[in-house]
């Protein structure tokens, strides 16, 4: 990891309008120029995840601009065919800096359902990990009203969260977020650092929207208030501005910033358990209470001795001792169904016993909080 960089996991959404530098096609040199920005850092260490737009736009474009009603279902025929297209050009973009990109389409219902927010944080990681760049857009093609979250501002902040990335970085037409209508009163001005998110900067921000794609400054203070509860610092920046995305990293004060509201991993975890009920009971030999409590270990299935309730991967579970003593709340990544049958053994024979694997621990260190 370069010292020289002030963040580490980096989601960086690229919106419409700056993938179409204000017009109606995408441009080419603009996206080559993100991907050379984002290499450079890349090879430097940081760990890079693009939340992408422009797949409407591109559909639009691939298809000629054709005359068409404006139905959802014509929309999502658009997303359908601007997709492939426009994972084809990032991957041809990032090959150039030798950077292997992997796709991940996404709805509100796979981040609001334990079990596949699991599923996504795990491939998430597994990506990055093999230094592959998950690039993630919203699963426009299927996704109805009821499981959307409709713009990829919004969408970027859960990113962040399912990733506990660093920062999230904001890029638009803007260079970030003024004091008035920047178009309609030319002495309005930058704000450079945003502590509140109010009410009143909600009415300053209702006003300007960009051109192409479906977010203005309100869903922008959206996923900020998302992103910043989640432990990462968000900045609204101009896509345009030479280098900017190195320039930010590097912690040069561009555009508008949202510092972190907590960046404690106690906090996040709080944040990511808020409200869990727990669904069921797993009870826990002597060896793994204190591995637990004293060693900051995860929970793995050898120290389980029992199971109480049903519950499914990905659902909050009380974590207690033989005695009975409540020592923890964690997510648990395996359905009681399956717990049971792995309870007591060792890791390694997990695979054989189930005929697949989410992983060593039943509950991973990072989503734990001990009581
Ligand atoms: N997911 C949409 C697309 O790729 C864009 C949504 C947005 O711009 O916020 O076309």
């Amino acid at each position: 990891m370069d010292k020289n960089n002030r963040y580490h996991r980096i989601v960086i959404k690229l919106g419409t309008s700056v993938l179409t530098n204000g017009t109606r096609r995408l441009s080419r040199p603009q996206m080559v120029e993100l991907v050379r920005q984002c290499a450079a850092l890349y090879h430097r260490g940081c760990e890079l995840i693009i939340c992408t737009s422009g797949a409407v736009a591109l559909g639009r474009e691939g298809l000629g601009f054709p005359d068409l009603p404006a139905t959802v279902a014509t929309k999502q025929m658009l997303a359908a065919v601007g997709q492939s297209r426009l994972m084809q050009m990032w991957s041809r973009f990032f090959e150039i800096y030798d950077i292997r990109v992997g796709q991940i389409l996404l709805t509100r219902a796979d981040i609001e359902r334990r079990h596949s927010f699991l599923n996504a944080q795990d491939t998430l990681n597994a990506l990055i990990e093999h230094g592959i760049v998950p690039v993630i857009n919203e699963n426009d093609a299927v996704a109805v009203e009821e499981i959307k979250v409709g713009d990829n501002d919004n969408l970027s902040a859960l990113v962040t969260l399912l990733a506990r990335a660093d920062l999230l970085l904001l890029l638009t037409d803007q260079p970030g977020l003024f004091t008035a209508d920047p178009n309609e009163h030319p002495d309005a001005e930058l704000i450079a650092e945003v502590d509140v998110i109010d009410a009143a900067l909600h009415a300053l921000a209702g006003g300007s929207r960009s051109g192409l794609g479906v977010g203005g400054m309100t869903t922008k203070l959206q996923a900020a208030q998302v992103a910043r509860r989640a432990g990462a610092d968000v900045i609204i920046a101009a896509g345009k501005e030479p280098d900017v995305i190195a320039r930010i990293v590097a912690g040069e004060r561009l555009g508008t910033r949202f510092p972190a509201l907590d960046t404690s991993l106690e906090n996040r975890k709080r944040w990511i358990l808020a409200g869990g009920i727990h669904a069921g009971r797993v009870i826990v030999d002597a060896g793994a209470a204190q591995a637990l409590c004293h060693q900051g270990s995860s929970l793995l299935p050898a120290g389980i001795v029992g199971i109480e309730g049903a519950f499914e991967r990905g659902d909050t579970v009380a974590i207690v001792d033989t005695a009975g003593l409540d020592i923890a709340r964690g997510i648990i990544r395996y359905a009681s169904a399956d717990l049971q049958r792995i309870q007591g053994c060792h890791s390694d024979a997990i695979s054989h016993r189930l005929g697949y694997t989410h992983g060593a621990a039943a509950v991973h260190r990072d989503d734990l909080i001990l009581l």
